[in-house]
């Protein structure tokens, strides 16, 4: 069709401007002209129901966050080194959802900045280099995260300071099984004589397969990581603002109180702006050996778009959304096991679910064909989700907060669709 043909076009235009190392979504990537609330909507009109974009996450264009971000883009808007009331109200909003124990915010404009500087100040308050994170993380961007980004594929640099533990488990002893693993890391770095910075673990380990169970399973890791004179960074750029539905933030399941956090992707609904919150005792310490500056992180547009979207959180009550309509939607995926047995197991919290398939039981093999199958058939049929976990047979499902159960009744539709279809398939 025409359709096909202009999206053909596209993708070799695409090639041809951005070069061979970027990745597109989908057998038939989809291209998106608008986007309102859920929904998003291709070049002839067609809408699709986005069960995966977090950074829209109070909903595509939503008409406050919009408004601030013109009505200040209209006023003024400047680089990040004269006062600017704005950029404190954000940041007092901001200090406000976090423990008291956390009281200063710093500025960014992408998660990876963020993570970035948290690397600097944990090496510079602690004196080391060793860092530890999960064998299908995903950090960021930057050279000195791309080496703790195992996700990417990449091959650690001989003799790097980086730690590679498994991903916690969903089994029974996973609080024991976790700590152990960090504590065996720990024991290696000081073997071979590096001192470590930091444990740096996304709280909801989305790269490695979501695992949210149970709520604490942290603590003992942290704590051995403590006292190994190490911090814990906790990357919120995935679970926080919300998303988990218990509180604002993935680190309060555990029952935590990180000594950094990273913050990205939502905090603008789209808008690029991100931040490290700290104790106030690190940055002292980093204030008095380092200096930070960085041009646009939390400029005044950024801070307009930030405190619109915590506006939004609150007054449309998104955290019990996502806390309500993802218990829904964990239930109605478990009803779906019974006629589905490709569904080994459903993990997550709010609306942060990953739903892991395996061929021949709960025990079986990853089935991470059939994962890629069940994305771009539920594609076809116009419901965003992806993929992820080390063999890519965890759905992800992670939807805009404002996903009401009408959404999660059309996702589960259209899931067991193309469940059952994929079952026909493989018995032809
Ligand atoms: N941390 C995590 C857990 C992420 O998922 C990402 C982005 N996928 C980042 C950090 C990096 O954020 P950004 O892309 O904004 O640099």
């Amino acid at each position: 069709s025409a359709a096909d043909e202009a999206t053909q076009d596209l993708i070799a235009r695409r090639n041809r401007l951005l070069g061979p190392a970027y990745r597109l979504f989908y057998e038939q990537p989809v291209q998106f002209v608008r986007g309102e609330g859920v929904w998003l909507y291709d070049a002839s009109g067609h809408r699709y129901l986005d069960a995966y974009n977090n950074v829209a996450s109070v909903g595509h264009c939503h008409p406050h966050v919009v408004q601030a971000i013109a009505r200040q883009a209209g006023v003024l808007n400047t680089h990040t080194r004269y006062l600017h009331e704005t950029v404190l109200d954000f940041a007092e909003r901001l200090l406000a959802t976090f423990p008291h124990q956390i009281g200063h915010v710093m500025f960014t404009c992408t998660g990876s900045e963020a993570n970035d500087l948290a690397l600097r100040v944990a090496r510079t308050c602690t004196g080391g280099t060793g860092f530890i994170v999960t064998a299908n993380a995903y950090h960021g961007v930057t050279s000195a995260l791309t080496e703790l980004s195992p996700s990417l594929g990449l091959p650690l640099p001989q003799g790097s300071h980086a730690r590679l533990i498994p991903a916690p488990g969903s089994g029974e002893n996973a609080t024991e099984i976790f700590a152990g693993h960090v504590s065996a890391a720990l024991e290696d770095m000081k073997r071979s004589g590096i001192r470590p910075a930091a444990l740096l673990v996304d709280t909801i380990f989305s790269s490695d397969g979501v695992f949210a169970d149970p709520p604490g399973f942290l603590r003992p890791a942290v704590e051995a990581t403590r006292a190994a004179g190490a911090l814990f960074i906790a990357d919120e750029v995935q679970p926080g603002f919300g998303r988990c539905g218990e509180g604002m933030w993935g680190f309060a399941r555990h029952g935590l109180v990180p000594d950094l956090v990273t913050m990205g992707k939502p905090m603008g609904n789209g808008h690029p702006v991100a931040g490290m919150a700290a104790r106030p005792e690190l940055l002292a310490e980093f204030g008095r050996r380092s200096r930070y500056f960085n041009t646009f992180g939390g400029n005044p547009v950024s801070a307009s778009a930030g405190i619109a979207v915590l506006d939004v959180i609150a007054a449309e009550g998104l955290v019990e959304n996502a806390r309500d309509t993802g218990a829904y939607l964990i239930k109605l995926i478990k009803g779906l096991q019974a006629r589905h047995p490709l569904i080994a197991g459903v993990r997550g919290s709010g609306l942060f679910v990953g739903v892991e398939l395996r061929s021949g039981g709960p025990n079986g093999t990853p089935a991470t064909a059939e994962a890629t199958r069940i994305v771009n058939l539920l594609r076809e049929r116009r419901v965003l989700i992806s993929s992820a976990g080390p063999h890519g047979n965890v759905l992800k499902i992670r939807p805009p907060l404002v996903f009401g159960t009408e959404h999660a009744d059309m996702l589960i539709q259209r899931l067991d669709q193309a469940l059952a279809e994929l079952e026909v398939m493989s018995e032809q």
